[in-house]
């Protein structure tokens, strides 16, 4: 695989000394092998395109050979498409995991600031699904957050190849600097481009990234959901009426879901575990429904010990999230549920459906998450079966999606 490295305003025409181009301005290609002491990527594998295709090709102001298409261009971080060099980059998509960020700030180093003034960050992967075919995939970053190197390390790789090794990108860009790097000739023979960053310091992050290829394109036949962002629906106090909310989120297409169940409700009745399971994950409640606010570690343990059982012997996977009933947390709940395996987590919005909320104040309720966020919805309310409906369109209108939970954060996330 060879690499080519490119750096923002393309306009200006010298060539300047690689550490200054970062924080000044560049031409569109770079010889790298001799002044990139700062670049994460070892020199070896880095050659401009001049070198790996001496004939005839040639570059356009970007740094993408005229031979090359234009695959797809993702504005991530961003339920808005921009456009830069030219390129129209659309709402972010294709995304697995990960949580959004914006700015207002100027960005330096370019004259169109929209793709890099949001991103997508954290670990997380983007898959894109593809013809077989070789690419060249333009990254765009910025330090959006940080102003000191150090505070954010992460690793980004294509097609499980690393292409930055523990980037710090104020430590080459500065704060809210932009830094594009284009990856060549990556050879994708699996039906999916896959770019995947993982935070070593705080969060991996992505501004953006277009795709060309001369011989490969998007595969139209993958169905792709408009998800600029996951929310998690969750429904508590079960089993108690699953055949009908099974129902119901299969016909509204809204899976998956979450369910916090309590064991002294699953008695004999295990095929509605399995029912829930066909539309998501189930998860612990506790086995009684007591305020864990009043027990002891020991009790506290030993009721979660129980409901762990209880979910697991009625065929589900052993639960790794802990809801307290009434949401009371301390520090003992935590560390019974974590000596459990399990981290204990409350909501972000909550529907009031236990207060008698109505079916649209919960759609409501529904209308308020934003992309990682949780409501807190039950199984024996009525009026939550009856929003299921809104619910699907209230967050298909808003290009939400929902996800599951993260069993490390809580957070909702790709499925
Ligand atoms: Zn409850």
């Amino acid at each position: 695989m060879v690499f080519e490295i490119s750096f923002p305003l393309a306009r200006c025409s010298a060539a300047i000394l690689f550490s200054v181009m970062v924080t000044a301005c560049g031409s569109g290609n770079v010889e790298s092998s001799s002044a990139n002491s700062s670049n994460p990527q070892s020199s070896s594998s880095v050659t401009s395109s001049a070198d790996s295709s001496p004939s005839s090709s040639s570059t356009s102001s970007d740094g993408i050979s005229d031979d090359l298409s234009l695959v797809v261009a993702i504005n991530a971080g961003s339920t808005a498409s921009a456009t830069y060099n030219g390129v129209e980059y659309q709402t972010d998509r294709y995304s697995r995991g990960g949580s959004v960020n914006e700015t207002d700030d100027p960005i330096s180093g370019v004259s169109e600031d929209a793709v890099f003034q949001s991103e997508r960050y954290g670990t997380y992967s983007y898959e894109i699904p593809v013809t077989s075919g070789t690419y060249t995939i333009e990254l765009h970053l910025a330090e959006l957050y940080w102003n000191a190197s150090g505070e954010r390390t992460f690793n980004l790789s294509v097609e499980d190849q690393t292409i930055l090794d523990a980037m710090d990108l104020y430590a080459e860009a500065g704060h809210d600097g932009a830094y594009n790097y284009i990856v060549d000739n990556v050879s994708v023979a699996d039906g999916t481009l896959d770019i995947a960053l993982e935070a070593i310091e705080d969060a991996g992050t992505l501004s953006g990234f277009a795709v060309y290829s001369a011989d490969g394109e998007l595969d139209t036949s993958v169905p792709v959901p408009d998800c600029s962002g996951y929310v998690g629906l969750t429904y508590d106090d079960g089993p108690v009426n699953t055949t009908a909310f099974v129902n119901a989120l299969q016909q509204a297409s809204l899976v998956p879901v979450t369910f916090f169940v309590n064991g002294n409700n699953i008695g004999n009745n295990s095929s509605s575990i399995t029912q829930m399971l066909s539309v998501g994950e189930v998860q612990s409640h506790g086995y009684t429904h007591t305020d864990p606010g009043s027990y002891g570690y020991q009790q506290i343990y030993d009721d979660l010990q129980r409901n762990n059982q209880a979910i697991e012997a009625a065929g589900a996977p052993k639960p790794t999230i802990y809801r307290p009933p009434y949401g009371t947390l301390n520090g003992t709940i935590r560390q019974a549920a974590n000596d459990l395996g399990l981290v204990a987590i409350t909501w972000d919005v909550d529907s009031a459906d236990w207060n008698n909320a109505s079916a649209s104040a919960i759609v409501s309720a529904v209308g308020r998450l934003q992309d990682g966020q949780v409501i807190l919805m039950h199984e024996n309310q009525p009026n939550s079966l009856a929003a299921i409906p809104q619910i699907a369109a209230n967050l298909e209108a808003r290009d939400l999606c929902p996800g599951r939970l993260d069993p490390n954060t809580g957070r909702a996330i790709a499925p």
